[in-house]
């Protein structure tokens, strides 16, 4: 079990102890354990013995008896009493914002409500709002957190989704040869609710029989037939549809099941839509389909009926932004602040991987939880930058790798950065982002990232709305009025490519790059295996077609160091 597992059992145990009204004292023993704990970055509790165990700060030797237990069997025998003595549905409401475990427990032992369904009826009709201690505002912060919990139920995070359909893909490719991944899956979206897998063969009992033979897989017969296998991963929600397609219709089924439908609808100079040429006639490749049609070719990220056919006036598949564009990487963490590895193992990983500069950007200093740079660490990191750079130079003198001092300054709640204007001027670049109180109005928080976006130190705006998909709705911004003032100020946008963010939304890239405004695929890396992330950023990316030329990390180093040097000057 890893640190973070054993930290989550830990503060289940807290919440429900709390939830049956146990002594505060034990509640506390393990909440505070699960709060130190969370700070170990290595996956290292699991070795420890119990004598080292209630050495670490927060662990008392009871709890320190149970890590161990944990760490063996994944839980304890009081935890497991008290999951026997919950029901279900109660253990559901820990998923709901706002409400803790003493209020769960008010509205199991008062009202009776033991599942989500029935909680939502009662808010409904106005009855949490009367209980003492409620009232009509965290009735409706119930229903709008239920709302949102119902809205991604059944859905994979596109890194997640991405795992189960090659994992079945891979076993479907013993037996044959032509199997491929269609729907959301192929268009890169960002959210997956069904993973849809397409396999040419003439014979779909042979499918069947070999899905059958693949452990985990559960079909759902009722919505299955003889041509499509429907069912599910156990355990994982997410919908599987498996269609068995005869090999000469591959290319036109791939096409029919990848495309969404407001793609399918599209109709170019024959007059009729892409679908009916789809459907009816049978093409050798997917860009025959679209000379029939008398579309121009779209790439099938872009197959949403989202603009993409503005956006092929003006540009071509070949413009998009790849992988092998992007030139550096910024916006990453190192241990200076919450990050896993040191900032020399960041550098040199990142040389490595063939890129020519790294943009450290660690936390700054309002950023407590996450060991945010106090001044003296910002000038101690720029000295050893310094260092690194200058021994990058003496290796390859022709052609450098360099860190750039960045930071990634929290905005603060009134929309001013994190340091003052002296420690600013000292980062070569700036990633302002909101990291604390996130719950605000769409007016707020419009004017404090205007705020944040006139700081003539901004340099990227990162992860704009703050979203962690599928767990946590970003604040609510005015997206154009953002946008807008990214362009009058000459701010980059981060579009940040972990696969819990993915923001920017692709849905605003087009409009960014209407108004000029640049985009930066930032892996927000807090450790080296991090940087891969981008290969999501620049999935997403693509599919609100993003270009090369107004990728922002595709710049050369000598293009940004020039870039950075004309920001710095027009500040005077
Ligand atoms: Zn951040
Ligand atoms: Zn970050």
């Amino acid at each position: 079990m890893s640190n973070s597992e054993i930290v989550e059992v830990l503060e289940l145990t807290a919440k429900l102890l709390e939830l049956h009204n146990a002594d505060p004292f034990k509640i506390k023993g393990y909440s505070v354990a699960a709060f130190y704990l969370d700070k170990y970055k290595e996956s290292e509790l699991q070795f420890m013995t119990e004598q080292e165990l209630t050495k670490l700060q927060g662990v008392g030797k009871s709890t320190a008896t149970k890590i161990a237990q944990i760490a063996k069997t994944g839980t304890f025998p009081e935890l497991e009493e008290l999951i026997a003595n919950t029901p279900l549905g109660v253990m559901e409401m820990f998923n709901i914002k706002g409400i803790g475990p003493k209020k769960i427990a008010v509205l199991w032992q008062e009202l009776g409500i033991d599942n989500l369904h029935e909680l939502e009826l009662a808010c409904l009709n106005g009855t949490v709002a009367k209980v003492k201690g409620f009232g009509a505002n965290t009735q409706q912060k119930i229903l709008d957190s239920l709302a949102f919990l119902k809205d991604q139920a059944g859905k994979l995070r596109m890194d997640k989704a991405e795992v189960a359909a090659n994992s079945i893909i891979n076993e479907l490719k013993k037996t044959f040869d032509q199997v491929e991944a269609a729907g959301e899956i192929r268009r890169k979206s960002e959210v997956v609710e069904t993973i849809r897998i397409l396999v040419g063969t003439d014979s779909p009992a042979l499918l069947q029989n070999t899905i059958g033979s693949i452990g985990l897989l559960v079909q759902d017969e009722k919505k299955s037939s003889p041509f499509v296998w429907r069912g599910n991963i156990q355990d994982v929600a997410v919908a599987i549809e498996i269609v068995a397609v005869k090999p000469e219709r591959l290319v036109n089924e791939l096409f029919l099941e990848t495309a969404g439908e407001d793609h399918l609808g599209l109709a170019g100079t024959s007059g009729n839509t892409i679908w009916r040429h789809a459907y009816y006639e049978t093409a050798d490749t997917e860009h025959a389909i679209y000379e029939k049609a008398g579309l121009p070719y779209i790439v099938p990220e872009m197959r949403e009926g989202a603009g993409e056919l503005a956006w092929a006036e003006t540009h071509t598949p070949d413009q998009l932004v790849t992988w092998d564009d992007l030139r550096g990487i910024l916006h990453n963490h190192s241990t200076y602040s919450d990050g896993q590895h040191t900032l020399e193992q960041m550098a040199l990983y990142c040389r490595e991987l063939g890129f020519e500069y790294l943009g450290i950007a660690d936390h700054s200093q309002t950023a407590t939880y996450a060991q945010g740079l106090k001044v003296e660490d910002v000038e101690r990191q720029h000295e050893e930058i310094a260092r690194l750079n200058a021994r990058f130079a003496s290796e390859n003198p022709s052609k450098p790798f360099k860190i750039l001092k960045g930071i990634e300054s929290d905005i603060l709640g009134d929309g001013s950065l994190d340091y003052p204007a002296d420690v600013l001027a000292s980062f070569d670049y700036i990633v302002a982002s909101v990291h604390s109180n996130l719950s605000m109005t769409l007016e707020k928080a419009t004017a404090r990232l205007l705020k944040a976006i006139e700081n003539p130190y901004t340099t990227i705006l990162g992860h704009p709305t703050g979203r962690l998909l599928l767990s946590r709705e970003g604040y609510p911004i005015e997206h154009q009025v953002i946008i807008d003032a990214c362009a009058a100020n000459g701010v980059v946008i981060e579009i940040n490519a972990s696969p819990w963010r993915l923001d920017l939304d692709w849905r605003w890239i087009a409009y960014c790059m209407e108004k000029g405004v640049m985009l930066s695929i930032n892996p927000d890396a807090h450790a080296m295996e991090g940087y891969l992330d981008m290969h999501y950023g620049v999935a997403n990316a693509r599919k609100g077609g993003l270009t090369k030329d107004m990728t922002f990390n595709a710049l050369s180093l000598g293009q940004m160091e020039e870039y950075l040097r004309g920001r710095i000057s027009k500040m005077g």
